[in-house]
């Protein structure tokens, strides 16, 4: 009784901080020149990130491992209820107001500005407040992701990997680049996801203002794009990316954990995702030809054509694809929208996966009581309970490797695997009804 009260109290405690929180950071972001902009934002973050933990650890701690999913149907906030398309429509603005009206964030990102000075020694803006504020969701819903996946050594390692990817190489190490006068970089992402690293533009500008730096930079870029990714991909599948070290994939591993059900599991969306993802990695890749032809050309051939190509990718892909429908929609659409129907990357990595990898899924089909949790939380919206069904191994170029279909499923139906590439689609012998004498 006495635990019950003391539940309730943390509870109570939580739910305020968090309210207290937003409500500091509305002040931050509304308040006129008066008041000290970064005593109440830094006091929102902290009391953001005090209460968020707080009720994490009250939900997943006190709950066993194998109830973490009860009730996420009956629960508005993780069923398309009221309360997630209020957050969906919150993250939304947030975006838009990022990208189109940058001004408008001035109070937080005044806020900000001590930690911006101490990591990178340069004013905040906000780019820094939105890698900031990312970093906060990975860190903090990182946590939610280890108490949930506790029990399991593989979620485990994954989580603390895209945290550490996260916090290290795309917050700490390009601002701390940034205070040593070098050019900003992000070592964790790579053409064709961070499609501008082998335009003529970025190449230039990292030799000629990086110097030796700046050479590995480009160097970095280009080995990892074309020789460390399919050679990792034919080992380990698209896994070791999409769901090791990709920040947009640690985003939606973490924060977006609580979404992963609501993907969309029918065959119209499967068919958009092929329709949408291969023409965007086919434009990028015409794109970067394009770039070069005019750069090496000295821009006879196709004037600012190339360029326009390349303006236009980033506002419609980079802008609004990435950031507002993939991050702010999370609540309605599930957490891997961007992942599934946008990113270049995964279009590249997935056609890897599928030709020219060992990884796979094998499924033990006889075991399968086809109670369809693999299918729910497979945030990439795999009917995986099909393939258990026919005893078939799991091959798809969307699949990342995330492996909470294999976590969910009752009778451990599911192995992800790196195994020969010889009879990889070869499935198991199901064994029939009639094949077995029981007396
Ligand atoms: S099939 Fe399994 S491992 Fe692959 S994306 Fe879906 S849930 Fe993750
Ligand atoms: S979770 Fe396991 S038992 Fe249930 S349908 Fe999927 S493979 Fe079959």
């Amino acid at each position: 009784m006495a635990t019950n009260k003391l539940y309730f109290y943390f509870t109570y405690l939580g739910y305020s901080l968090l309210a207290i929180s937003i409500l500091c950071l509305l002040v931050t972001l509304t308040g006129s020149n008066t008041i000290d902009h970064i005593a109440w934002g830094l006091s929102g973050i902290g009391l953001l990130m005090a209460g968020g933990l707080l009720l994490i650890f009250l939900t997943r701690a006190n709950r066993h491992v194998a109830h973490q999913n009860n009730g996420i149907w009956q629960n508005g906030a993780t069923s398309r209820g009221f309360s997630a398309w209020v957050l969906g429509i919150a993250l939304t603005g947030f975006y838009v107001l990022l990208y189109w009206f940058p001004d408008s964030l001035q109070g937080l990102i005044t806020a900000v500005e001590p930690l911006s000075r101490l990591l990178r020694n340069k004013a905040a803006d906000q780019w820094f407040l939105y890698g900031l504020f990312y970093t906060i969701a990975v860190l903090v819903m990182g946590v939610w992701a280890l108490l949930k996946y506790r029990n399991n050594r593989y979620q485990l390692i994954r989580t603390c990997s895209v945290i550490f990817f996260q916090l290290g190489f795309a917050f700490l190490l390009p601002g701390l680049l940034l205070a040593f006068n070098q050019p900003e970089f992000y070592f964790s992402y790579f053409w064709p996801l961070k499609y501008d690293y082998l335009f003529p533009g970025t190449v230039s500008y990292l030799l000629e203002n990086g110097q030796a730096l700046g050479f590995f930079m480009v160097f970095w870029g280009a080995i990892l794009s074309f020789l460390a990714t399919p050679v990792l991909t034919y080992f380990y599948g698209k896994r070791w990316y999409c769901s090791w070290v990709c920040g947009c994939g640690g985003l939606a591993e973490t924060a977006g954990d609580p979404y992963r059900q609501l993907s969309d599991k029918s065959k119209k969306a499967w068919q958009w995702e092929v329709a949408i993802i291969y023409p965007i990695l086919g434009f990028i890749i015409l794109t970067t030809l394009l770039l070069w032809i005019n750069s090496w050309s000295g821009g006879s051939i196709f004037g600012d054509l190339s360029g326009g190509f390349a303006r236009s990718y980033g506002f419609f892909i980079g802008s609004i694809f990435s950031g507002v429908v993939g991050v702010g929609f999370y609540p309605v659409m599930g957490s891997r929208v961007w992942c599934r129907f946008g990113c270049p990357m995964a279009a590249y990595l997935g056609i890897l996966q599928k030709y020219f990898s060992r990884f796979r899924i094998t499924t033990n089909g006889a075991q399968c009581i086809s109670c369809g949790n693999c299918s729910t939380y497979c945030e990439m919206g795999i009917d995986v309970r099909w393939y258990a069904q026919q005893g078939e191994p799991i091959i798809r170029a969307s699949c990342v490797g995330c492996g909470i279909c294999a976590h969910v499923c009752p009778r451990g139906v599911l192995k992800l695997e790196n195994g020969p590439t010889d009879h990889r689609y070869q499935g198991t012998t199901l064994i029939s009804r009639d094949a077995v004498t029981i007396l």
